[in-house]
């Protein structure tokens, strides 16, 4: 078959990737310029900077044989950050599971993709606008960075969407029933800060989860092998904090996003390198049961990281990465 996958995340990288092996014929189209999605780290002066996904466990079985082989390939290695809760200052012991180990790509969170993208045909900077039915197959109106009309796609056998729920829904209300089943699901946003300092904040831990502030979330990215060293520290606002402030000015965000950053930690040492990023869809409010969606007869699916694929929860790398194998056994 002829299949166009739509988002090169995790998901879409490991559907084309088994679909390719099988034999088919895959092209992956992606509006960035790399691979990788919300598993991505920010390039800045003072080098890269995890602002996505921090780390990710493996539960499952088929999760853990792929990361084991990723790590004998030297793409991900354990990450033994101190974690910690923290209350207006004061740290206490995490109160999580430790027995799953936690990973990360290196040198960054965004080079996995780039592995997983390796042999796969894709057109970057490319974004589907539309799917349009023509006979049996299927068309893609798709949009380039420098070409001011959609340009049609195809013919393709099949159409695979690796997207976020939000994203995926508009494209297919037009084309198909699973629109409805789609529509349910929505991701909440997240406002990530990046921070560089001169001087050590000589905090006695590598992340938190932050507890009564509007940030969820801080970790040293140094702490993580193979980084560039340095006080690179990374914050994540609250999933509410980001929704009520979702469409404030950037500067407005970091200036308060700092605030909560000092009195969090409790450091008042000013940063030489500030920026946030805005993650309009970043992990799911809610979790849609079974693996992932496929319309057999139109040769139409979707996958992604907010489909349960047999974990408890959503939102993660792990969900993405069975999701998206699932689509792929389910197409082939
Ligand atoms: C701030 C943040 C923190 C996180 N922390 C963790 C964590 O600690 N642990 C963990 O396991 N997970 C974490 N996650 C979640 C994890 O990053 C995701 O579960 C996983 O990366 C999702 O992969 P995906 O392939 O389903 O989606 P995505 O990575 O979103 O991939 C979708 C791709 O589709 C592309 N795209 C979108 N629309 C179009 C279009 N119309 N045309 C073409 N391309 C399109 C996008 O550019 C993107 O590359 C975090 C996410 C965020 C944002």
């Amino acid at each position: 078959m002829h299949i166009a996958i739509v988002g090169a995340g995790l998901a879409g990288l490991t559907c084309a990737r088994h679909l390719a092996e099988r034999g088919h014929r895959v092209v992956i189209y992606e509006r960035n310029a790399e691979a990788g999605g919300r598993m991505g780290t920010r390039q800045t002066e003072l080098g890269g900077f995890d602002h996505g996904a921090q780390y990710f466990t493996a539960s499952s079985d088929t999760f853990r044989k792929e990361v084991a082989a990723w790590r004998k390939a030297g793409w991900v290695a354990p990450w033994a950050g101190r974690l910690v809760s923290l209350d207006q200052g004061r740290a206490s012991a995490a109160g999580r599971s430790g027995a799953q180990q936690r990973m990360v790509a290196v040198p960054g969170m965004g080079a996995l993709g780039q592995h997983l993208a390796q042999g796969l045909s894709i057109r970057f900077e490319q974004t589907v606008r539309r799917l349009e039915r023509f006979g049996g197959q299927w068309l893609l109106a798709v949009q380039a960075e420098t070409v001011a009309i959609d340009a049609s796609a195809g013919p393709f056998d099949a159409v695979i969407l690796a997207l976020p729920a939000d994203l995926a829904q508009p494209l297919l209300q037009p084309v198909s029933p699973l629109a409805g089943e789609v529509g349910q699901e929505h991701l909440a946003p997240c406002w990530a800060l990046i921070l560089g300092f001169q001087d050590e904040l000589g905090l006695p831990y590598d992340g938190a989860w932050v507890q009564g502030s509007r940030l969820k979330w801080i970790a040293r990215d140094a702490s993580k092998p193979e980084r560039r060293p340095g006080e690179h520290w990374i914050a994540h606002a609250s999933p509410e904090w980001s929704t009520e402030h979702l469409a404030d000015d950037p500067e407005r965000v970091k200036e308060k996003l700092l605030k909560a950053f000092h009195q969090a930690t409790g450091s008042q040492v000013r940063p030489v390198y500030a920026d946030v990023h805005r993650w309009r869809y970043a992990q799911a409010t809610s979790t849609l049961p079974g693996e992932c969606l496929w319309d057999a007869q139109a040769r139409l699916g979707v996958c992604g990281d907010w489909f349960a694929a047999g974990l408890d929860g959503s939102g993660r790398v792990e969900n993405a990465f069975l999701s998206g194998l699932a689509l792929a056994r389910a197409a082939a």
